[in-house]
C-alpha cells in the first residue's frame, strides 16, 4: 500500500503544530517545530490565512496525519463514523482511538504510531494471546493487547515502555508493564481524547 516517504517533520510544519510523529525527538529542542515553525517549501514562510474551506481540510488532513492514515482509509473511518448512532465526529475519534496501531503507541510499547504500526505489521503484538497483524484492527473492551514473549527483549520496546510508565496511559487503557500487556477497560470516550481536534470541521468538510 502507498505510503507518504518524506520528512514527517515536514507535516507538522504544514499544520503548524507538533503532530507527535517522531518519537522522542518531539520532545527536544531538535523539533522542526521548535525551529522552523512556519510551512515548508520556498514560500513557506508567507502563511496565508485560512478560511471556510481551508480551515475544514486544515482539519482533516491534521488528524489523517496525526493517525498515519492515507485518504481511502479515513474515508472508511468516517463512513462507519457515520453510519453508527451517535455525534458523528466523536465516533470518528473513536474509530481512530480504537486501532491496534495506536492502543499499541497509547500503552507505551512504541514511540510513535508509525514504529507501533511496524510492531504490529511485524508479528510481534496479540491480541487475547493470538497474533494480529492488521493496524486497522480495532479493539474492543476486555480485550489484552500484549507484545509477543519473544518480542519483549526488544531494546526498543522495553525503552519505550519506560517512557509510557512515566508518561501514563489513557484511562480507558490498563497497563500491566511486567507482561508487556495492556487490557482495555472500556471503549475511548470524546473526553478520553485529549489532542487538539476540532472534529466537527471534518464533518462539515465532509458533508459538503
Ligand atoms: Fe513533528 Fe516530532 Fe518532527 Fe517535531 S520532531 S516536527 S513534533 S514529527
Amino acid at each position: 500500500m502507498a505510503r507518504y516517504s518524506e520528512s514527517v517533520c515536514r507535516l507538522c510544519r504544514r499544520e503548524g503544530m507538533k503532530l507527535f510523529l517522531k518519537g522522542d525527538r518531539c520532545f527536544k529542542d531538535k523539533c522542526a517545530i521548535e525551529r522552523r515553525n512556519y510551512p515548508p517549501g520556498q514560500h513557506g514562510r508567507r502563511r496565508s490565512k485560512l478560511l471556510g474551506y481551508g480551515i475544514q481540510l486544515r482539519e482533516k488532513q491534521k488528524v489523517k496525519r496525526i493517525y498515519g492514515l492515507l485518504e481511502s482509509q479515513f474515508r472508511l473511518a468516517f463512513a462507519r463514523a457515520e453510519r453508527r448512532k451517535g455525534i458523528t465526529g466523536a465516533n470518528l475519534l473513536e474509530e481512530l482511538e480504537r486501532r491496534l496501531d495506536n492502543v499499541v503507541y497509547s500503552l507505551g510499547f512504541a514511540a510513535s504510531r508509525a514504529q507501533a504500526r511496524q510492531l504490529v505489521r511485524h508479528g510481534h503484538v496479540a491480541v487475547n494471546g493470538r497474533k494480529v497483524s492488521i493496524p486497522s484492527f480495532r479493539v474492543s473492551k476486555g480485550q489484552v493487547v500484549a507484545i509477543k514473549e519473544k518480542s519483549r527483549i526488544n531494546e526498543q520496546i522495553k525503552a519505550s515502555v519506560e517512557t509510557a510508565r512515566a508518561r501514563g496511559v489513557p484511562s480507558w487503557l490498563d497497563l500491566t508493564p511486567e507482561t508487556f500487556a495492556g487490557t482495555v477497560l472500556e471503549l475511548p470516550k470524546r473526553e478520553d481524547i485529549k489532542l487538539p481536534i476540532q472534529e466537527q470541521l471534518i464533518v462539515e468538510l465532509y458533508s459538503k
